[in-house]
């Protein structure tokens, strides 16, 4: 498996597992966490969750999933904006421990920015690294306006990762969003990767799935995956979606297959405002 290097110098899987809309019936729990369990098996040890996914329902899956293999998982959760006060992210964090059944996190993002200032979460994802309850901290869906004043905060400079939109359809941060945080050798979580299985019957991505004896959503992994420093996290409700996602890191890309995918999709030429799901 391709890893990924924090700016610290720890090394995480580039390709990892999402939890939304995990945790929403009691029913599925059961097949979710398995689900879960079967990519951590095949590698796909970084899961990404948060506070905000069936309002703690998804971290208790993940819990499950991770009962007994704690120290082989990188666990990733996040806090709500409206939590993220100087005492809300503290107690925002205790709460997703408990239904996570762990004792730390292994990194902790602030989910999107909200009223309180960066300055003050910052503080707080501090004090929490040094009690041990968080390993690292970040954000997600800043904008590179946002990550210069992030930067600009006491300790904003410790931020471990940006999580964003990211993938063929979605290719904005590529202009500036992505060379900033790679200049700072940040590495980029991609959500949504597969558009959130909206990816386009579209005539170069199936073109290059034939030459590689895959479908378009393979493909559209495998392109992420090509992006340096960038962690994907396609998040997938089946055994079959797990297998399919972990071989699409398999896949290499070759310059022919850019091309073809570069003209389908075009990168940015200019700057375009971080999108939001
Ligand atoms: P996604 O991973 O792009 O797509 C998930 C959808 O694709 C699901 O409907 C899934 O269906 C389907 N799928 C998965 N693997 C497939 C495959 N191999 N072939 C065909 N379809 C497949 O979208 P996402 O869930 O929005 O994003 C991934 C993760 O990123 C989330 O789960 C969450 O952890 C994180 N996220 C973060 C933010 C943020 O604001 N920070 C926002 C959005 C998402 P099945 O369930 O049937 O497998």
């Amino acid at each position: 498996m391709q890893q990924v290097t924090l700016p610290d110098g720890e090394t995480v899987p580039a390709l990892g597992q999402g939890t939304w809309y995990m945790g929403e019936r009691a029913a599925r729990r059961a097949e979710e966490a398995r689900t879960l369990k079967h990519g951590i098996g095949l590698g796909m040890t970084l899961i990404d969750t948060a506070e905000m996914y069936a309002e703690g329902g998804a971290e208790e899956v993940v819990g499950d999933a991770i009962e007994g293999q704690r120290d082989a998982v990188f666990v990733v959760s996040k806090v709500y904006p409206h939590n993220a006060s100087k005492s809300g992210t503290v107690q925002a964090c205790e709460r997703s421990l408990k239904r996570l059944r762990t004792d730390r996190i292994d990194l902790y993002l602030l989910h999107w920015r909200g009223r309180y200032p960066l300055s003050e979460t910052v503080a707080a994802m501090e004090g929490l690294k040094a009690a041990g309850k968080i390993r690292h901290w970040g954000v997600s869906n800043l904008d590179t306006d946002d990550m210069e004043e992030l930067a600009s905060v006491p300790n904003g400079g410790n931020c471990a990762a940006n999580q964003i939109l990211l993938n063929l359809t979605r290719r904005g941060p590529e202009f500036d969003l992505l060379p900033w945080c790679k200049e700072r050798g940040m590495p980029v979580m991609a959500y949504s990767p597969i558009e959130q299985g909206r990816m386009p019957a579209q005539p170069a991505l199936e073109q290059v799935g034939k030459r590689h004896g895959v479908d378009r959503f393979a493909v559209a992994l495998a392109w992420v995956l090509s992006r340096p420093g960038v962690i994907a996290i396609p998040k997938a409700g089946s055994l079959a979606h797990v297998e399919a996602n972990r071989k699409a890191a398999e896949i290499e890309l070759s310059p022919e297959d850019h091309q073809l995918l570069d003209q389908a999709f075009p990168p940015p030429r200019r700057k375009v405002s971080l999108a939001m799901l």
